[in-house]
C-alpha cells in the first residue's frame, strides 16, 4: 500500500518531504478554539495553501471543519511525528506509519542520550548546548570551541547606542503579498463575520516568511545585513526599531520551513570566512542549536503535566483585557504599552521584550501562568504548544519551581531603563518606588518578592535580593501602594 504523508501545520517545508503523495488539511476548527491573532492565522493559513500550490498534483489538498473529515478511517496514512501531544495521540489511535520528528538540530533520541548521561545531575542549558556543539562539530576546532571560548556573552548585552532612534540597519526583508493572501485575508473577514472565529491584532501586511523560498530570502536577509549586530545588541531595545538585529526567523523556523541546522551552517560560514565577527555568530549559533533544541526537548522532557501541573508561586490573577484585546492604548507604562503595541501590529515582539517586559510584569502580578502559556499560542506568529511551556511556565513564570530556571527572571525598571529608551517618556520614574511617579516595575519588583518571600527563601540565589527586601525602610507602603494600584 502506497502511504501519504499527512503534513502537519509545523512541517511545511521539504525537510519533511521524502517525495511521495502528500496530504495538507486546513481545519477551521483550529481557528474557532480561542481568540487568536490574525496575523497568525493568516501565516498559518497562507503557509498551508502556499505549499498546497507548490506541491500540484502530488498533493491531496482539504479544507473542511474538523480532520478528521478527512482522516478518520483512514489505513494509508505516514506521519513524521508531530510536535504536540495531543496530535501524536491522534495519529496513533489512526493507526498512521510515525516516522521520527525532525525539524531541530538534534533528535529526540540524542537528547534522551544526553539526559541519561547527567543521571541525577540537574539539567542546564549550557552544558547540553556544549555537548551539541562537541557532537555536531559546530563553532569547533577539533575538541576546542572555536576561538577558545564558548561563551561571547561579555561581548553581547550592550545597551542600545546613545541618542539614537533606531540601529541604523536597513529595513529588514519583507514578503510581497499575493492572491493567496488575498484569498485568506477574505476567508478571515467572513469567519470574522459570521462569528465562528474571533481575531486580535491587525493582519497585514504580512511580515513572516510563507514558503521556503521566502525563509531563506530572509535568513539571506538578516546573514547580509543584522547577523553582525545580533550579538552586541540581542538584549537592546528601541521605540523607534521593533526588529533590532534579530532574525526574524522563529515563524518560518516553526511552520518546517527552514531547516535550523543549515541556519546554524549559513551563518558559521560567514564566521569561516571572516565576514561576521565570532561574538555574533556563537550568540545566534546558541539561540538555535542550543535555547530552541533544548525547550523542544524540554516540552516531552517534563512531560504533558507540566503546564498545567506548576503553580509554584500561587499565581491566580487572570489574565486582563489590556491582554487579551491587546489594548496598548489603555496601558500606562510605555515600557509594556510599547511591547504590547508591537505585539498588536505584528504578532511577534522580540526576546527582551517578552521576557523583561510582557513576562516580568506578567510575573511581577502574578498572572495565572497557564492562562498566560495559552495567550502567548494564540498571540504570536511563531507560538506553539511545544516552545511555550519550558519558556513560559518555566523561564518566564518560575511556575515550576526552579525545573528550567534557577531564578526567576524578575527585574525593576533600572534594567529596562539601562536596556532601552522606554522611561524618558514615561509618565513613572524608574528610580522611584513609593508615590505619583513610582515605575510599575520598580515597586512591582519589591512587592513580588514581598509575596513570594516565603517560596523564595529557600533559593540562594534569591539570598540577595530578599535581603535587599528585608533592608527596605518603606516596604510596608511600597507594598500597600502596588495593591492598590488601578490599571496597567
Ligand atoms: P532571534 O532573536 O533572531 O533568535 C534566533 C532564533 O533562536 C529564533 O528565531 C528562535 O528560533 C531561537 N530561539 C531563541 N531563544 C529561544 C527560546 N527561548 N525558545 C525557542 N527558540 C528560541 N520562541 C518561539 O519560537 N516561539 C514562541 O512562541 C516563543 N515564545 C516565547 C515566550 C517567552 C515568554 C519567551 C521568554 C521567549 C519566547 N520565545 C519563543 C523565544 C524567543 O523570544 C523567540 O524565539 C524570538 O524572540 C523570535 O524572534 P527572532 O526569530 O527574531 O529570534
Ligand atoms: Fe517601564 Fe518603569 Fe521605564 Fe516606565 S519608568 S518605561 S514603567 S520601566
Amino acid at each position: 500500500m502506497q502511504r501519504v504523508r499527512w503534513m502537519f501545520a509545523g512541517q511545511l517545508g521539504s525537510q519533511f518531504d521524502d517525495g511521495g503523495p502528500v496530504l495538507l488539511i486546513e481545519a477551521r476548527s483550529v481557528f474557532e478554539r480561542a481568540p487568536m491573532h490574525r496575523a497568525k492565522a493568516h501565516l498559518l493559513l497562507s503557509a498551508l495553501r502556499h505549499r498546497a500550490q507548490e506541491l500540484g498534483d502530488r498533493v491531496e489538498f482539504h479544507q473542511v471543519q474538523t480532520y478528521g473529515e478527512v482522516v478518520e478511517g483512514r489505513r494509508d496514512l505516514q506521519v513524521v511525528d508531530p510536535t504536540s501531544y495531543s496530535a501524536r495521540r491522534y495519529v496513533r489511535r489512526l493507526g498512521a506509519e510515525v516516522l521520527p520528528s525532525r525539524g531541530f538540530v538534534t533528535s529526540e533520541t540524542d537528547f534522551a542520550e544526553w539526559a541519561a548521561s547527567r543521571g541525577k545531575g540537574r539539567l542546564l542549558l549550557e552544558d547540553f548546548y556544549r555537548w551539541v556543539r562537541g557532537r555536531t562539530g559546530i563553532l569547533m576546532e577539533g575538541d576546542a570551541p572555536a576561538g577558545g571560548q564558548w561563551n561571547y556573552d561579555h561581548d553581547n548585552r550592550q545597551a542600545p547606542p546613545k541618542n539614537a532612534v533606531t540601529l541604523g540597519l536597513p529595513e529588514p526583508w519583507w514578503p510581497v503579498e499575493d492572491d493567496i493572501d488575498a484569498g485568506v485575508r477574505d476567508d478571515l473577514d467572513r469567519w470574522q463575520a459570521e462569528g465562528t472565529a474571533t481575531f486580535v491584532g491587525s493582519d497585514g501586511p504580512r511580515r513572516f516568511a510563507a514558503t521556503e523560498t521566502e525563509a531563506r530570502a530572509a535568513l539571506a536577509d538578516f546573514v547580509e545585513s543584522r547577523l553582525n549586530d545580533f550579538g552586541p545588541f540581542e538584549d537592546a531595545t528601541l521605540t523607534g526599531d521593533w526588529s533590532m538585529a534579530h532574525s526574524l526567523l522563529s515563524a518560518p523556523l516553526n511552520l518546517g520551513l527552514l531547516d535550523p541546522r543549515e541556519v546554524v551552517d549559513t551563518v558559521e560560514a560567514e564566521y569561516r570566512a571572516g565576514r561576521a565577527p565570532l561574538s555574533s555568530v556563537e550568540g545566534f549559533v546558541r539561540q538555535i542549536a542550543g535555547w530552541r533544541d533544548y525547550m523542544w526537548h524540554l516540552y516531552w522532557y517534563l512531560g504533558e503535566a507540566y503546564s498545567t501541573s506548576h503553580n509554584a508561586l500561587a499565581a491566580t490573577t487572570p489574565l486582563p483585557p489590556e491582554f487579551t484585546a491587546l489594548d496598548a492604548e489603555a496601558i500606562t507604562a510605555n515600557c509594556l504599552s510599547h511591547s504590547i503595541d508591537g505585539l498588536r501590529q505584528h504578532g511577534w515582539a522580540h526576546h527582551i521584550q517578552r521576557l523583561m517586559v510582557i513576562g516580568n510584569w506578567a510575573l511581577q502580578r502574578g498572572y495565572d501562568p497557564k492562562q498566560l502559556n495559552d495567550w502567548f499560542v494564540n498571540m504570536f506568529v511563531d507560538g506553539t504548544p511545544w516552545v511555550m511551556p519550558a519558556n513560559v511556565i518555566g523561564m518566564s513564570q518560575h511556575a515550576d519551581g526552579g525545573i528550567v530556571a534557577t531564578k526567576p527572571y524578575a527585574s525593576g525598571g533600572a534594567y529596562i531603563s539601562k536596556m532601552s529608551d522606554y522611561c524618558g517618556p514615561c509618565r513613572y520614574n524608574p528610580k522611584v518606588r513609593l508615590g505619583p511617579d513610582a515605575c510599575p516595575f520598580t515597586a512591582g519588583y519589591w512587592a513580588f518578592l514581598d509575596r513570594t518571600e516565603p517560596v523564595l527563601r529557600t533559593n540562594f540565589r534569591m539570598a540577595q535580593p530578599l535581603a535587599g527586601l528585608r533592608r527596605l525602610s518603606d516596604r510596608a507602603a511600597v507594598v500597600a501602594q502596588e495593591r492598590e494600584r488601578e490599571g496597567l
